[in-house]
């Protein structure tokens, strides 16, 4: 047969997952990137150009879709409208999902006992994430995170792990989506302007329902700000999750031990909600040494039945964040709604001290709720019934546990290592739950400083009858 009348190929865009493999392989430029995007897939397939073309078929051999590019000869009536053949009939039994088989489970090993170890806090957070069966960190180097991607990148190789050292933020975020579209445990460390720089991938995370743990260890701000704590990036992890209708939990520690614990939460909570979880801490707890107990059992992770993975079981998943119709994408907001009223309803956390007859109420997380216990324990040797209501999630905030102390309370004082987000968010909650706030005081420092014990002290003490 002469190159002539060889056939040539033709394109079945709605299996062109525009890979562009087929561009590299023609030795004649007959094609090119695709400009327009598929509605039935989202995806943008190639286009063809023949007049070129020899029929030499490389192209169809590089494809790695079986129904993606096809020869003319294949097509059943050239002249007639076309009619797909049967796939099982052309390329034996289409991969279809195995429902029965569902989500490969995890799998938990016991771990044997052995002493506290003595870690701080970013190092406690890498190995919590690997006892969670993370073997997967993609992160761009800040201070003060840079210790726990460091170590990671130590252990990793040895675990036959990946720690990718990413050109920016942007590139580690986008590299989380993938390996979390994988159904891999992931994440990154970071700090608070690099958190900035990855909030676009963890809008497409979140849209494309592709869980991974951010631990933020947040730093001064504005801009570069400094190297030193803060707790103002609460109205970016709480509000401010890149575009459109974003929520993710937000856990926040408050020492190393728990630095180690919600990390191990937080991989479960990403894969259970399939949705980003952001590890909240400051930079003062990352450095923070403290003794950590390491728990009974570690993880060996499983594989979910919607995760992108190379074989015919997961053959035919696809993640996306997009949805072009506006009824497509109503409906994935509404069920987006529905799974963060599922979040709201299942996953508030609040570590009450000294609440239940609480008349004045210290609101405070990370480093600077343990000042606020200290003052907590002096105002009630003073005769003032303080109490400390120290927020695990941020989101969801606990406001059911807060309205249930909240009618023997007089006054609340937030203590802050920031401008006033946690007030903010505070404010919030109270206010969507129509609960009417009594006098609200505070103590904020920012800049790096942390509220003082003696400073909590002074604003609980100040407007209350002390016993002498
Ligand atoms: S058949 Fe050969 S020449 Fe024609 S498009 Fe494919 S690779 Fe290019
Ligand atoms: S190789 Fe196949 S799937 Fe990839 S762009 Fe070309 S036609 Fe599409």
């Amino acid at each position: 047969m002469s190159a002539s009348v060889r056939p040539k190929p033709y394109l079945e865009p709605q299996y062109c997952k525009g890979c562009l493999r087929c561009i590299e392989a023609c030795p004649r430029d007959c094609i090119t990137p695709g400009s327009a995007i598929n509605p039935a897939t989202g995806l943008v397939p190639v286009e063809l150009h023949l007049e070129n073309c020899n029929g030499c078929t490389l192209c169809l051999q590089a494809c790695p879709e079986p129904y993606g590019l096809r020869l003319e000869t294949d097509r059943a009536g050239l002249e007639g409208e076309f009619v797909l053949e049967d796939p099982a009939k052309l390329f034996g039994e289409k991969c279809v999902p195995n429902h029965s088989e569902g989500d490969l489970p995890d799998d938990r090993r016991a771990l044997p006992d052995c002493e506290p170890l003595v870690l701080k806090g970013t190092y406690a957070t890498a190995i919590g994430a690997l006892l969670a069966g993370c073997r997967h960190v993609f992160g761009y180097p800040i201070t003060p995170s840079t210790e726990g991607a460091e170590l990671m990148a130590r252990i990793l190789p040895k675990l036959n792990g990946h720690f990718v050292h990413a050109v920016s933020e942007v590139a580690a975020v986008n590299m989380m989506y993938g390996a979390g579209g994988a159904g891999l445990p992931c994440m990154t460390f970071t700090s608070s302007p690099g958190f900035s720089l990855m909030l676009e991938g963890v809008s497409y995370m979140i849209g494309a329902e592709v869980p991974g743990v951010f631990v933020n260890m947040m730093r001064g701000g504005p801009g570069l700000g400094n190297i030193a704590p803060e707790q103002t990036d609460i109205k970016l992890a709480c509000r401010g999750l890149g575009h459109g209708n974003t929520h993710a939990i937000v856990l926040t520690p408050s020492t190393p031990q728990e630095m180690l614990d919600l990390a191990i939460d937080a991989f479960a909570l990403a894969f259970r909600y399939r949705n980003p979880v952001i590890l909240l801490g400051d930079g003062y707890l990352g450095q923070m040494t403290g003794k950590v107990r390491l728990p009974a059992s570690m993880i060996r992770p499983g594989l979910p039945a919607w995760a992108v993975w190379g074989d015919r079981a997961h053959r035919h998943n696809l993640i996306s964040s997009i949805a072009l119709a506006e009824a497509d994408l109503e409906d994935h907001n509404e069920h987006l709604n529905r799974k963060y009223a599922a979040i709201t309803a299942c996953e508030q956390r609040v570590d009450c001290y000294r609440c239940r007859d609480a008349e004045v109420l210290v609101v405070a997380c990370n480093t600077p709720a343990r000042m606020a216990k200290g003052a907590v324990e002096t105002a009630r040797e003073n005769g003032v019934k303080a109490g400390l209501f120290r927020p695990i999630t941020l989101w969801p905030f606990p406001i059911d546990a807060l309205a249930e102390i909240m009618p023997g309370v007089r006054r609340i004082v937030v203590v802050e290592a920031g401008p006033g987000q946690l007030e903010d968010e505070l404010r919030l909650a109270l206010s969507h739950a129509n609960i009417a706030p009594p006098p609200i005081d505070h103590v904020r420092r920012c800049g790096g400083n942390l509220p003082a014990q003696d400073e909590i002290l002074a604003t609980l003490l100040a407007r209350e009858e002390v016993l002498s």
